[in-house]
């Protein structure tokens, strides 16, 4: 992005024409996008955007300081009414600096379409002919010359079968379909209902539901941390302690739904405030996010946080009776996380372009693209997950939520 840093010491003391000032002056943003970190959407804009409009909803835009991911600085822009989300994450970013921030990576843009097809005669030969045909489908589905122009498009078929539903047997079709930088919804939908015919001949069955599915789990993005335990060091608590703790955390919510719900909730209190921000559907990642933590049937946090020792690496059990380092333990050495998730997401389309504040939250993160983008928000729901472990493990999670409500009731919002 750019050689300053995203240490932002001190960002929540200035006054909000400070913190305005500083954020124009690192993402180099012109008089007109200032002044739109104030004036928002118009009342016109709105009333493009949807339906029945009579009116604009605003809601606070934030900064989630000190992100240094795989050696670049990234402000995270965040919009969100939850006091504590914007705090937490950039307590959670400056450790992770510690560790030298976060390594990200991602998938190919790849998004599924999903093609219903009821009343086959023969399931296993409609299968057949749906192979053989291949070269015709993808062709019929290569909808978007702009996609195509930019080396996406459709990549591949697969074949499913629903034995046994509800409504009867069904063939399940999926295209497979690169979108680039848009979240694709549009262009995918178009490709489905574009083939549904042919798949319709193909196969002698009828073509119902042609839609995208917001499980895209060909789309992943993730952020991986390792930080060292001293890092966690503070009056009350040795590192090594509250490393152990959050593993511990972590494993509690692997293996229980209930505690997975609200773990990866805070997971996305990040991602949902980012994805927000730069006007992208946070409805279809939230649906994604979960069906992708229930994929082996129960469902279970989306992350993986454990304990990494000096020699060699290996895992360091926990002992549920005991939180302190047993004596005879290896040296711990660090803490590791992880966090995977599909992350269906636009640089351009949808209302990453129609809302104004949305262009400027992107310029303010600075990603080239999609997979950019995806990466980042892989990173915040990492460092989100990671403050709210810290404090729930540890002073509670009420501390610092009480005292930024005693801040806004103070201060008379
Ligand atoms: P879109 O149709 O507005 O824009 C995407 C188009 O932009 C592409 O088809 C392409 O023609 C063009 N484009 C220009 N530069 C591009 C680039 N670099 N890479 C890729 N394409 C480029 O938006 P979309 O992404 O197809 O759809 C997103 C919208 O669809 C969101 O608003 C979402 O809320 C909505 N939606 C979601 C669902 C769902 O998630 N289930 C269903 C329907 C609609």
């Amino acid at each position: 992005m750019c050689s300053r840093s995203s240490r932002l010491q001190g960002f929540y003391k200035k006054s909000l024409a400070e913190r305005i000032a500083l954020i124009a002056d690192w993402a180099a943003l012109t008089v007109e996008e200032t002044e739109l970190l104030a004036a928002g959407l118009s009342a016109e804009q709105a009333d493009t955007m949807i339906e029945n409009t009579i009116g604009r909803y605003a809601l606070p835009l934030g900064i989630g300081a000190n992100f240094l991911i795989n050696g670049q600085e990234y402000l995270a822009p965040m919009a969100i009414e939850e006091p504590s989300v914007v705090a937490g994450v950039s307590a959670g970013a400056r450790l992770a600096r510690a560790g030298g921030g976060f390594r990200t990576g991602s998938t190919e843009p790849v998004m599924i379409a999903q093609i219903q097809l009821l009343d086959v005669p023969d399931a296993a030969r409609a299968e057949k002919a749906i192979g053989s045909a291949r070269s015709e489908i993808l062709a019929t589905a290569d909808t978007s010359p702009t996609i195509k122009r930019l080396g996406g498009g459709p990549q591949d078929i697969e074949v499913r079968h629903l034995p046994d539903t509800a409504a009867g047997p069904m063939l399940i079709v999926h295209l497979l379909f690169d979108c680039r930088d848009a979240m694709g919804a549009n262009a995918v939908n178009t490709a489905a209902e574009t083939i549904a015919p042919l798949l319709e001949r193909l196969t002698g069955g009828r073509a119902g539901a042609r839609i995208l599915s917001n499980l895209s789990d060909r789309r992943r993005a993730w952020a991986e941390v390792k930080i060292p335990a001293d890092a966690f060091d503070s009056g009350e608590y040795l590192g090594a302690e509250v490393i152990h703790r959050i593993a511990e955390a972590n494993a509690f919510a692997l293996a229980d739904p209930y505690r997975a719900a609200t773990h990866n909730k805070g997971i996305l209190n990040g991602i949902d405030a980012v994805l927000l921000s730069t006007g992208n559907d946070w409805r279809a990642v939230e649906a994604g996010a979960h069906a992708w933590a229930a994929r082996d049937g129960q469902y279970r946090a989306l992350t993986d946080w454990h304990v990494l020792a000096e020699a060699g690496e290996q895992r360091v059990r926990n002992s549920a009776r005991n939180l302190r380092v047993p004596h005879d333990a290896p040296k711990v050495e660090s803490l590791y996380g992880r966090l995977e998730l599909p992350l269906s997401v636009g640089t351009v389309g949808g209302a990453t372009r129609s809302h104004p504040l949305a262009r400027v939250a992107l310029k303010i993160l600075g990603v080239s693209g999609a997979r950019a983008l995806s990466e980042v928000v892989a990173a915040v729901g990492l460092a989100q997950n990671l403050a709210a472990l810290r404090a729930l493990t540890t002073t509670g999670i009420q501390w610092g939520h009480m005292r930024l409500h005693a801040r806004k009731h103070l201060s008379g919002f």
